[in-house]
């Protein structure tokens, strides 16, 4: 299959040159990026000249839930700033170590509503798969950082409890990949799932929640747009970026060739103090969005689980700039503004 997006990023194409290493096999070359990334503090801040600041680095943070960020992201961090939106979504900060009333370690009560085959249902209609544990990036505000995802997932036993779960509830009508990072896994693994559910005629949507366009835009390659072009339901997939910065070419590159092969493109974001927190900050993201061909979802309000309270925007500040952004943007531009409530029947509206 031949994507329809226009593809101005083309290795392949690329002439061989003896004086060149060799070549990373097509096939191999998002792993060869994904193990790529760097997973030391202090090696991150000396990237980006910010030794000055190593002493807020928390090891024990780090230690709980280590450090991983994919060298194209860091190429979008600003030098020398340690305020950098990017940076402060994946550094461990020495903020994680206070315990802080009200901040658990299972904020949205995913330990109760998961099954044992690797499957999340809380609302009607649609079933989350988590996939996997893995992530090519770390987000230190994840709710999932203390949750044991990768002791059960749907991979695990080659899909079949998962798909045996969904096949006998007519109910469910989508499907969400999720995780983790559902595109860690390597394409064929993904294929071996979609396979199955094709043979299930009560599944009229397939959702994919990933980060991986975004920070590792390497995943968007020919074997992905293949699997996703194939596939034979309506396909939405859901971009995770919370600032504007995180967009780039590579970025725009993959997002157009998801979008050229069939997928609907909507982005959740989470109100992030220091990161997102401002009417500015919120309209370039949504401005950003949209010119990757990307339409605003939601902007959830932080789950509350153990070391995240710095990143905690209040309720009241988060109507008034959720207000702000409406007075200002096009209705379409305006991502809703949510919380994740256990025992609910969908996400509540603030
Ligand atoms: C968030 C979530 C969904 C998706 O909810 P939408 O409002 O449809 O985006 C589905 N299942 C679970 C378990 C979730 O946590
Ligand atoms: S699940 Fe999402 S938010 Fe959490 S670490 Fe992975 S990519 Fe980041």
């Amino acid at each position: 299959m031949i994507p329809a997006a226009p593809l101005p990023m083309q290795p392949d194409a690329m002439p061989a040159d003896a004086s060149l290493p060799a070549p990373v096999p097509a096939a191999a070359r998002w792993q060869h990026a994904w193990r790529q990334a760097v997973r030391d503090p202090r090696q991150l801040l000396a990237l980006l000249g910010l030794e000055q600041i190593s002493a807020r680095v928390s090891d024990a943070a780090a230690a709980q839930f280590p450090l991983r960020v994919p060298r194209g992201f860091i190429a979008r961090m600003r030098h020398g700033d340690p305020h950098d939106p990017l940076l402060r979504q994946v550094l461990p900060l020495d903020d994680e170590d206070r315990i802080v009333p009200g901040f658990g370690l299972d904020a949205v009560g995913d330990g109760a509503a998961k099954t044992a085959n690797g499957m999340l249902q809380k609302y009607r209609g649609r079933a989350l798969l988590v996939a996997t544990g893995s992530c090519a990036v770390n987000c230190r505000y994840c709710f999932r950082r203390h949750f044991p995802y990768a002791e059960e997932t749907a991979a695990r036993d080659g899909w079949r409890d998962a798909v045996a779960a969904i096949a006998a509830d007519p109910s469910l009508e989508e499907i969400i990949l999720s995780g983790g990072d559902p595109l860690s896994l390597a394409t064929p693994k993904l294929a071996e799932l979609t396979t199955q559910l094709a043979a299930i005629p009560h599944l009229r949507r397939l959702r994919i929640h990933s980060r991986l366009p975004v920070v590792l835009p390497e995943r968007v390659d020919a074997d992905l747009l293949h699997w996703l072009s194939a596939l034979p339901w309506p396909v939405a997939f859901v971009i995770h970026a919370n600032h504007a910065n995180e967009f780039d070419a590579s970025v725009d590159t993959a997002l157009a060739r998801l979008r050229g092969n069939g997928a609907r493109l909507l982005n959740q974001a989470v109100l992030l103090r220091g990161v997102n927190d401002s009417v500015d900050a919120l309209a370039a993201l949504s401005e950003r969005s949209f010119a990757a061909g990307v339409l605003p979802y939601y902007l959830h309000q932080l789950d509350r689980v153990q070391g995240v309270a710095h990143f905690e925007v209040p309720d009241t500040q988060a109507r008034s700039l959720h207000a702000a952004l409406a007075a200002r943007l096009s209705g379409y531009l305006v991502p809703r503004l949510v919380r994740e409530v256990p025992g609910d029947t969908g996400k509540r509206p603030l």
